[in-house]
């Protein structure tokens, strides 16, 4: 089984990861002993960079996956995007300040954005890929399911909030599952074992 050290501390993207990448013989693994990155960049790509090169310190095994996203509102001018987790303290606040932001904007487009960069454990980045979900920011949440802004996004090619997704249907559709089977693909490709 291949090992790959995963550069997160987000247990909610490790148990996503885990769900899409199921039918694979690759174990993801958490990054030993403190892993705390500075995410300094000025795009999703750049901040995965950060996030890999940062696991790879560990040299525990050949390949070390960072992700990085977040949601971009087209009447933000792609806000909050890179700072999506900053953007507020809680989770509920971070809804909270975007549904005030959003308030009588017409324009409810927006999409998730998911960075995925694969590193070695020199530090050389050898695949990188970007991409996204598309949808709507609603004007209340919806949904019991999911995590960040999962209650008010609204994804247009399932006619449902996010939320409101089971764990499996997010799983086919989001912007991490797209960025992930980019990466399968390309491990698949290069036969790495
Ligand atoms: P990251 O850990 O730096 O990639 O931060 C991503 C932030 O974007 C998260 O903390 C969430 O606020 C938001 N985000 C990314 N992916 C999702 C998702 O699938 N659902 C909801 N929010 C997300």
């Amino acid at each position: 089984m291949l090992k790959i050290t995963l550069a997160t501390s987000n247990p909610h993207k490790v148990e996503e990861i885990n769900l899409i990448a199921k039918n694979y013989d690759i174990e993801f693994i958490l990054p030993k002993g403190e892993f705390d990155p500075v995410e300094d960049g000025k795009n999703f790509i750049e901040n995965a960079r950060c996030k890999a090169l940062c696991a790879s310190k560990s040299g525990e095994t050949q390949f070390y996956l960072a992700d990085d996203s977040g949601l971009c509102c087209e009447a933000l001018n792609g806000a909050p995007g890179i700072y999506s987790a900053r953007y507020a303290k809680t989770p509920k606040e971070r809804i909270n300040k975007l549904l005030l932001a959003m308030d009588k904007k017409e324009n409810r487009n927006a999409k998730f954005v998911c960075a995925m960069v694969i590193c070695d454990r020199e530090g050389k980045f050898i695949f990188e890929t970007e991409q996204t979900c598309q949808g709507l920011i609603m004007k209340e949440e919806k949904g019991t399911g999911g995590f960040g802004y999962d209650p008010i996004f609204f994804v247009t090619s399932q006619n449902k909030g996010m939320a409101e997704l089971s764990k499996e249907e997010k799983a086919q559709v989001s912007h991490r599952a797209k960025a992930l089977n980019k990466v399968l693909e390309w491990i698949k490709s290069e036969k790495v074992k």
